[in-house]
């Protein structure tokens, strides 16, 4: 047999493309040739984004199919973005596939499609080519996706996904638990999008069958009551987390790495860590007050301030901000977390509780401070402050507002809490057995490798 070929599929968004374009990475280095499929909007941004000292490893072909939204319309709405690709990209698929079949003796061995696209592995199915899902996210997202019909049943949502009422369960005594409302599919967008996430989690519910393999981006100490309620869920999490290091690759803004020069001038553990990943939106007066808390903490702070964060164009931050601020806060476009989150300066993560993030954070031993804004990331803060304690969250004035008081509040008693530093950093540990020769990240990856080369 010649050399395995596989096809790696992302769900198009920022927080999808990373993990399964490190998974890609790490197949790499086990010499399996990739082939690594954006959407055309995303492989551009991906291609801008990339310096020459992160090329992607020579064996992965970058390639791009149309996701069926013309150019100027807002792939932010994850309702429309959603029924675009799953209308559009399974046919366009199929025609790459043909294409790299017709003109390559290396014909496509395996496809390992983001579980959210699970068109891709009907595609796959069709064309009789084997397949893996990958679950970007917790396993407690995947089983609560997969616990979706004995809801229905048992009367927690309707057919529709909506709350029957609004309550607080747990899938086992051990997870973290859930308010219905912020079921993932119930706290994104509008109604429709909200509908249509729906629709889509039950028929990937049903693709995800077509899977011979599973593999989420958690591990089994981590999240042990939702790997064990559906046990043919396969981590490997930390090994993807660790392998960040090296490669800034797959990101759609370009990174600004003088930041971590600026990190280097700072005293060890000082440094509050300020990022929301690749969503989330302010409004000016959150936004000013988030300025203000981190102004009157008075500790070094470096803070991702993307291009579009704020709702209005206009320079959002409060009067005199960044000339008081100089000396000590630096704001910057787009960093290279994992290099920051692995740098002895920072002390803390003030993060919107990304899936990426909390592994990320988790890896290194950061203490969180958590600021969820939708999706799974209210699940997320509840791993991180009920269920293993690394973190704290923050209150909401009665208008909704997080204060700076707050934010400043909060910052003292994470930074004084000597029993969550002390249990982030056992949790590093944890993270790091995961990836070392007989962990099960390690082993898991490893058998399917051998899967893939059989
Ligand atoms: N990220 C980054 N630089 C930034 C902000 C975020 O490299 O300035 C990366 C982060 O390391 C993570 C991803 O973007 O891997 C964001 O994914 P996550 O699941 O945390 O959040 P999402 O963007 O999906 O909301």
């Amino acid at each position: 047999m010649g050399k395995p070929h596989v096809l790696v599929i992302p769900y198009p968004a920022q927080g999808h493309v990373i993990p399964i374009l490190e998974l890609a990475q790490c197949l790499v280095t086990h010499s399996i040739e990739v082939t690594f499929v954006n959407t055309e909007f995303n492989h551009k941004r991906v291609m801008n984004a990339l310096s020459d000292k992160d090329k992607v490893g020579g064996h992965i072909h970058l390639v791009s199919i149309p996701d069926g939204m013309e150019s100027w319309e807002d792939r932010n709405d994850l309702g429309k973005l959603t029924s675009s690709i799953c209308q559009v990209m399974p046919g366009k698929l199929e025609e790459l596939i043909e294409r790299i079949n017709g003109s390559n003796d290396n014909k496509v061995t395996c496809i390992i499609a983001d579980e959210s696209v699970g068109w891709a592995l009907e595609v796959a199915e069709k064309m009789q080519i084997r397949r893996a899902a990958f679950w970007p996210a917790a396993a407690a997202l995947l089983a609560l996706a997969l616990s979706v019909p004995k809801m229905i049943e048992d009367g927690i949502i309707n057919n529709h996904g909506i709350p029957t009422k609004d309550q607080i369960i747990r899938l086992s005594p051990t997870m973290p638990a859930m308010s219905t409302t912020q079921f993932v599919w119930a706290c994104i967008g509008d109604l429709t999008t909200q509908k249509i996430i729906f629709e889509v989690v039950t028929r990937n519910n049903k693709s995800v069958g077509l899977a011979d393999w599973l593999i989420c981006n958690s591990t089994y100490e981590l999240e042990p009551a939702a790997f064990s309620l559906f046990p043919n869920i396969l981590p490997i999490g930390p090994l993807l987390a660790s392998n960040r290091l090296g490669s800034s690759a797959g990101y759609f803004w370009p990174e600004d790495s003088t930041c971590l020069e600026w990190l280097d001038q700072q005293p060890a553990n000082s440094v509050i860590y300020v990022a929301f990943g690749s969503f989330t939106v302010f409004d000016n007066i959150q936004f000013q007050q988030l300025a203000s808390g981190l102004e009157c903490t008075n500790r070094p702070f470096l803070w991702v301030v993307r291009p579009d964060i704020a709702d209005e164009n206009n320079d959002a931050y409060p009067e005199g901000f960044k000339e008081r601020v100089a000396t000590r806060g630096r704001m910057v476009g787009w960093a290279p977390q994992q290099k920051v989150l692995n740098h002895p300066s920072v002390a803390c993560f003030l993060s919107h509780c990304g899936w990426n993030s909390t592994m990320e954070g988790l890896s290194n031993g950061i203490p969180f401070l958590c600021w969820p804004y939708f999706a799974d990331q209210f699940l997320n803060q509840s791993y991180i402050c009920d269920v293993w304690k690394v973190g704290l969250g923050f209150n909401c004035d009665e208008s909704g507002i997080i204060k700076q008081g707050e934010i400043k509040d909060k910052v003292e008693q994470l930074l004084n809490d000597k029993t969550i530093k002390a249990r982030a950093l056992d949790l590093k540990e944890v993270a790091a057995k995961s990836v070392k020769e007989g962990g099960c990240s390690h082993n898991n990856f490893n058998n399917f490798i051998e899967w893939l080369k059989t």
